[in-house]
């Protein structure tokens, strides 16, 4: 299933640091997938991404595909953050429980509120690709 992919003018205020491990969930954002690691030993999952497993410590990791749905744990809004995200302010910032039982950090987008429904959107910049998260209506 892919996520929404919103064109977002500009560049990233922050643009993530890319390994040659974290290109495959990079590219896979780009064309709107979310992917992370499971470990291929004890089949749990883990974000972000990782060539080990953070369980039980296996280097057997497979990449698997994340719906991008779930419910908003906690949010809160930045009123004076960083320089660098000055632009954005004020902005909020959630913790997101994914379906698949990962928990998450990452920016909100609009007004939901606690334990409601949440999809994660890709926000396609000019140089690249970030995720975000926004109410979903079911
Ligand atoms: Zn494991």
């Amino acid at each position: 299933m892919s996520l929404p992919i919103i064109q977002t003018e500009g560049l990233r205020a922050y643009p993530p640091r890319m390994s040659d491990f974290t290109k495959s969930f990079w590219d896979g954002l780009t064309s709107g997938y979310f992917r992370t690691t499971c470990c291929d030993d004890c089949n749990r999952p883990s974000f972000p991404p990782k060539p080990f497993c953070p369980h039980c410590w296996s280097n057997k990791v497979s990449w698997i595909e994340l719906t991008g749905r779930g419910m908003l744990y906690s949010v809160t809004t930045v009123h004076a953050g960083p320089a660098v995200f000055s632009g954005d302010l004020p902005y909020k910032v959630g913790i997101v429980d994914l379906e698949e039982g990962i928990r998450i950090a990452t920016k909100v987008l609009d007004d939901t509120a606690l334990d409601k429904p949440v999809e994660l959107v890709v926000l396609s910049y000019e140089d690249g690709p970030l995720f975000a998260a926004r109410s979903h209506l079911s």
